[in-house]
Parts: C-alpha cells; sequence; structure tokens
C-alpha cells in the first residue's frame, strides 16, 4: 500500500515563492508535485480526472513504476492517482505559485497591448470589479494608523500606516483580486516588494518594515475588524 501524500506545496516553498532547500528525495516529489499543478490548472478541468501524461516516480523493487499520473481539480484541491500502483495523494496551496496557469503570467512578452479605447474600457471594468476593494483599504489605512498610536509612537504608525495606500493600489493595478480575502501570501511578499521598489523612490521604510506594516494590518483586520484571511494571519504567525 502507498501512503496517500497530503501536501501543501507551500510547505516546500521558500519565501521567494522557488523551491527551498531540500533534501534529494524531497525534491524529487517537491518537483512531481509542481509538475502536476503545472498540467492540472493549464487544462483548467473540474472535477474530471484525466492523463496528465507525468509519469509515476513511485519505486517498487528498486524499478521505476511505469505507470501515469491521473489527476482532477477538485474545488482548491488537485487530486492525482498513477494508473498502475496506488500511489496517490492531494495538493493545497498552489494557487498564486508560479506553477499555477490557471492566471495568465504577467511577464511583460504577455502583456497585452490596448488601443486607448480598450485601455479605458479595461480600467472602467477593473473600476467595477475592484474599485471597492481599493476604496475599502484606503478607509481602513485611517483606522489601522489610529489603532497603531495606541501601541507605537506617531513616527512609527505613520511609517507602518503609509504602506497600505501603496498596498491598495498596487492590488488594483497588478492583481485581480476583489476582496481581503482573495488576498494570497504572495501579494503580501516579494510581488509587492517589487511593486513597491518601482513606484517609490526615497521613502523610509526597509523591506521589513513593508511587511510588518502589512502583517500588522492583516492582524488588525482580524482582531478590530472581523475580516479574516488565514492564510496571510498564518505567515504572521509563523514568524
Ligand atoms: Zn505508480
Amino acid at each position: 500500500m502507498s501512503p496517500t501524500w497530503i501536501t501543501d506545496i507551500q510547505h516546500f516553498l521558500d519565501p521567494n515563492g522557488e523551491i527551498g532547500e531540500l533534501t534529494p528525495p524531497t525534491l524529487h516529489r517537491a518537483l512531481f508535485w509542481t509538475e502536476i499543478i503545472k498540467v492540472v490548472t493549464k487544462t483548467k478541468n473540474n472535477n474530471k480526472p484525466f492523463d496528465t501524461s507525468i509519469r509515476c516516480i513511485r519505486r517498487l523493487k528498486n524499478k521505476r513504476c511505469d505507470g501515469t499520473i491521473w489527476a482532477e481539480l477538485f474545488g482548491e484541491t488537485i487530486r492525482w492517482v498513477c494508473d498502475k500502483c496506488d500511489n496517490n495523494g492531494s495538493l493545497t496551496g498552489w494557487q498564486g505559485t508560479q506553477w499555477d496557469q490557471t492566471k495568465p503570467a504577467k511577464t511583460t512578452k504577455q502583456q497585452k497591448l490596448y488601443s486607448p479605447e480598450e485601455f479605458i474600457e479595461y480600467f472602467d471594468d477593473k473600476e467595477e470589479k475592484q474599485g471597492a476593494l481599493r476604496d475599502d483599504l484606503l478607509q481602513l489605512q485611517v483606522e489601522y494608523i489610529k489603532h497603531l498610536q495606541k501601541a507605537l509612537s506617531p513616527y512609527t504608525a505613520q511609517l507602518y500606516g503609509s504602506v497600505i495606500p501603496i498596498f491598495a493600489h498596487y492590488l488594483f493595478l497588478e492583481t485581480n483580486v476583489q476582496s481581503i480575502e482573495e488576498i494570497t501570501k504572495r501579494m503580501v511578499g516579494r510581488e509587492f516588494i517589487r511593486h513597491w521598489k518601482n513606484k517609490t523612490i526615497g521613502a523610509e521604510q526597509n523591506e521589513q518594515d513593508i511587511k510588518t506594516a502589512l502583517l500588522e494590518f492583516f492582524w488588525f483586520l482580524k482582531k478590530e475588524k472581523g475580516i479574516t484571511n488565514d492564510r496571510i494571519i498564518n505567515v504572521l504567525c509563523a514568524r
């Protein structure tokens, strides 16, 4: 009997979203799992197992299994099973990773060029879908600064609080999220840091300040506003 691999891929990634330092057998499995994520999220199938053409990596009596992996997207979980042996498992935490193909990659090459009309239409559409979130975050910033002032100096409260408007605009411009609950770890990590570096010149906040500011903000949302995003809170608790 093969065990069922219940995998949260985030556990194998470093803070940059790359595969972390792993022992060779674990690395081998991590690469196998990321390959499954890539193929399944690309196929966009729902609840329909299909042949991924990925070869099983299980070794039986020192011989590699020659089965192939069948997989399906079941809600937020990818389920996979070998068609020869009973090697099987589930994958979570793949959303927003570099292997997640459900959203088009944001590389310069694939960026669409808009005509002026299309551009206006694009932003109107964005405004309609995401404008409310941006406005909510800008509102919440005011309360967040007041909240920080209870424990921190006005200077530090302002230092952290002033990260939020830039974060709100980042979410609006560079992501498709429409609610606080949809924000992913990457969006409070390296992707936002990259945006920050591009958009702010001579800002006083260093990378650590930015991360602290965001994570404390999510903590504030949970404690004071009852808005919970467990993915982000877990990052905060893991510190
Ligand atoms: Zn197998």
